[in-house]
């Protein structure tokens, strides 16, 4: 790009035009009335720079002005628009990392009552015989758990979250399961007709660990449940309330 332009193509007047637009004028002012001939040398010294066709040199800030303008607006939109761009990503970021956290305190939430979800072992029934009843049936002389009404075949349901670490023959209890429930302590289930776990296996609140049954030491089938500080035998803690303690109506 040449350093003159054509000045037809102006989009406005360059000083130089206005300057010597208004000393014609001036002229022409100061003429008027008194000697007519003197108006034509300003008309002249004023055709003379626009027959040119070019414009002088000075208008060259003009010019530059313009451009910086133009990159001015330019460089402005393009801040704008990148912080348009930028406030949309942010805005697309905190959606999602809510929609991270909301999926996250589902689940949470969804564990939590999971964990915190007991059932009775046998559905619909009552205790037939209470927690350290005495009867000579058993070793110790005093009941180390409760027993449940449960004709043989009836579903045995582990009561909470755990991990089976016996399923097998226990005795005096017969076919029996052991479950170390997620928060450290047993329960057991014993007399069992079959077992449906294995050792190692994980159990959810109600699943059917085994049918009832009348196996072991026993003078009808019912289910013997317990609950224990530990896996060993006289560890019992009274089930009952153990039960209670986590909302199973029993
Ligand atoms: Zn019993």
């Amino acid at each position: 790009m040449a350093f003159t332009r054509a000045t037809g193509k102006h989009r406005r007047p360059s000083r130089m035009h206005r300057t010597t637009a208004r000393a014609a004028g001036v002229a022409a002012l100061a003429t008027t009335g008194v000697v007519g001939t003197l108006a034509a040398p300003a008309l002249a010294a004023e055709s003379e720079v626009e027959q040119s066709g070019l414009t002088p040199v000075v208008t060259i800030g003009d010019s530059i002005a313009d451009e910086i303008d133009a990159q001015a607006v330019a460089q402005k939109q393009a801040a704008l628009d990148a912080a348009a761009q930028e406030a949309a990503r942010e805005r697309a970021a905190e959606a999602a990392k809510e929609a991270r956290e909301a999926k996250e305190r589902a689940a949470r939430e969804a564990e939590r009552k999971r964990l915190n979800t007991f059932v009775a072992p046998i559905t619909a029934s009552y205790v037939s015989t209470a927690y350290q009843a005495g009867s000579s049936l058993w070793s110790s002389g005093s009941h180390t758990g409760i027993d449940f009404h449960a004709s043989s075949g009836t579903t045995v349901h582990a009561v909470g979250v755990g991990t089976v670490v016996e399923a097998g023959w226990g005795g005096a209890y017969g076919n029996q399961v052991v479950i170390k429930m997620h928060d450290g302590t047993y329960t057991q289930y014993g007399h069992l007709s079959s077992i449906g776990v294995s050792v190692g296996q994980s159990v959810e609140p109600g699943q059917q660990i085994g049918l009832s049954g009348a196996t072991g030491n026993v003078t009808g089938p019912h289910l013997h449940f317990e609950a224990r500080t530990s896996s060993e035998y006289g560890s019992d803690m009274d089930p009952v309330s153990y039960l209670r303690s986590h909302g199973v109506n029993v």
